[in-house]
């Protein structure tokens, strides 16, 4: 009999009775080994309150103490993040390099909260107007929901949460029905470092459970992570009830090969971006525009390391991993069909591969597509897999030209050795995060994350900065203290 993943609710796990439940898979085995509930009305509910009922003593807890319980997790996360890795891989299918890798970026999150003293600090003006002192303050909104995606399932509600709990807010979390177990584990460690029960809590389920969250009048705001049609859903709706909303939706990223680039930094950075993690990264470099000459003799550098490549079980030692579901191995599969169709060159064909892992694994090895027309589907949309795509240019101003063209704008590089080529493009380019000679352009996490265009709906990225903002109201006070001399009757509005 399969294992049931429940809610976490007020700190404890919450067996649900809504009678439905999703398949979660293994997907280097591909097979089924668990199940994760699917909340109903009653079970959103019970997470609501959970954290509305946690609100108010949270949000006087000291920051001093606050921060300390941020330091334990933060410890404890440190010490034991090969066990959340080995869960990540066993319900994602990532290798277990790239899944401890993504709780490692997700920590840095967890060390920028740390800092939230200093973070929430505001600004004092004595004698604004005499005898009056004017101050501002930052203070938590209440409860906070967020709703994650399938490729990270660490590191991305990570994105959110270790800065929603510092700034005094309760928290919500939906994560993806395809591999939930990584929050239920992250909720035990909070509750391990000292966190108040009901602070963070875990809902699991589908459409229903985001409609609640939605829905309800005591979720001040809700943060999302994943596909462009579902991130403009969320935007759209969560905006008409007034809630405080940041969508972030899906990408294509391209990389712009300039001539004088050095290309075998270029050949390892198209493998490493392009299929690490089997191309489910946001951040995956799906397409390189080439500017001729450079595909020719990019190409064979590209394909010799492709041959390097070893796919298979994640808890092997491999490069890449299976994908999430057979569902979706089946419709990026699809893609290189499209593109054989469109007249475009299969130069390595992943749909048959050699690989080290059971057979019924989700598997598509890794596969690179030339001269791909920007008209195919493979070019216009998002594959979310480990199909690389090579589209030809003539000149630096042509591959700016069709990057800007682009539905999404999340990220972007340039690889050149020309300091004065990758400065205009920083300055030109229509697109959130930029590498120049990176090739996956995360930013660190006191900087903030986030794209462009249909990359991003709502005008606030995650982490940093503008994470701190999102999570926080701000208020002006203006005051004084009573000097007698000051009274009597003015309509007007104080001046000086
Ligand atoms: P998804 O949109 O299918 O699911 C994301 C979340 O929305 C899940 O929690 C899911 O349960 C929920 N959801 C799914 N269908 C829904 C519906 N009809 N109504 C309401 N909620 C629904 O995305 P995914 O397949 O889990 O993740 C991959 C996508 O996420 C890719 O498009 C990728 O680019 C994107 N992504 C973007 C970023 C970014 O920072 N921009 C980061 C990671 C992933």
């Amino acid at each position: 009999m399969s294992t049931t993943v429940n809610h976490w609710i007020n700190g404890a796990e919450y067996v649900s009775k809504s009678g439905r439940t999703f398949p979660v898979y293994d997907p280097a085995l591909g097979t089924e080994t668990k199940r994760v509930a699917l909340a109903d009305q009653n079970e959103i509910n019970a997470a609501i309150k959970a954290a509305k009922d946690a609100f108010p003593k949270w949000r006087d807890e000291s920051l001093a103490k606050r921060q300390q319980i941020l330091f334990a997790f933060r410890e404890l996360l440190n010490s034991r993040k090969g066990e959340l890795a080995e869960i990540i891989t066993s319900e994602h299918g990532k290798v277990l390099s790239d899944a401890l890798g993504e709780i490692t970026r997700g920590q840095e999150v967890v060390e920028f909260a740390t800092g939230i003293p200093h973070l929430l600090k505001g600004f004092y003006t004595e004698n604004a107007s005499t005898g009056v002192d004017v101050y501002s303050l930052r203070q938590p909104l209440g409860v906070v929901g967020i709703i994650s995606p399938f490729n990270f399932p660490a590191m991305v509600p990570m994105w959110f949460y270790p800065i929603a709990i510092a700034a005094g807010n309760t928290v919500v979390i939906k994560p993806s029905e395809k591999d939930p177990s990584a929050s239920i584990w992250i909720a035990k460690l909070w509750k391990e470092a000292g966190l108040p029960d009901g602070v963070f809590n875990v809902l699991n389920g589908d459409k229903e459970s985001v409609d609640g969250l939605l829905n309800s009048p005591d979720v001040e705001s809700i943060s999302f992570v994943g596909s462009t049609p579902i991130a403009k859903y969320i935007y759209e709706n969560a905006s008409r009830s007034g809630k405080r909303v940041q969508a972030l939706g899906g990408a294509k990223n391209h990389m712009l090969v300039l001539p004088d680039a050095d290309l075998e930094l270029v050949a390892d950075s198209a493998i490493n971006a392009g299929f690490g993690s089997a191309g489910e990264r946001c951040m995956a470099i799906s397409v390189v525009v080439a500017v001729e000459p450079v595909a020719d003799q990019l190409i064979p550098k590209i394909v010799e390391r492709m041959g390097k490549l070893r796919t298979g079980d994640g808890r092997r030692s491999c490069d890449m991993g299976p994908l999430v579901t057979r569902e979706h191995r089946d419709k990026v599969a699809s893609y290189i069909d499209i593109a054989e169709k469109d007249g475009a060159t299969v130069v390595v064909d992943g749909r048959n591969p050699k690989v080290d892992g059971e057979p019924n694994g989700f598997w598509l090895g890794p596969t690179l597509v030339d001269k791909v027309p920007t008209t195919s589907k493979v070019y216009t949309e998002e594959i979310f897999g480990p199909v690389l795509s090579i589209v030809r240019v003539k000149s630096y101003d042509e591959g700016v030209k069709l990057i800007n063209s682009g539905a999404f704008g999340n990220g972007t590089a340039i690889f050149t050795n020309d300091g004065g080529a990758a400065r205009r493009f920083q300055n030109e380019i229509e697109v959130g995060m930029v590498g120049i000679n990176v090739p996956i352009p995360v930013p660190v996490a006191y900087y903030s994350f986030g794209g462009w265009k249909q990359s991003l709906f709502g005008d606030t990225k995650a982490h940093g900065v503008e994470g701190v903002h999102f999570f926080t109201r701000g208020k002006a006070v203006t005051s004084r203290w009573l000097d007698p001399s000051h009274g009597g009757i003015n309509l007007g509005f104080p001046q000086n």
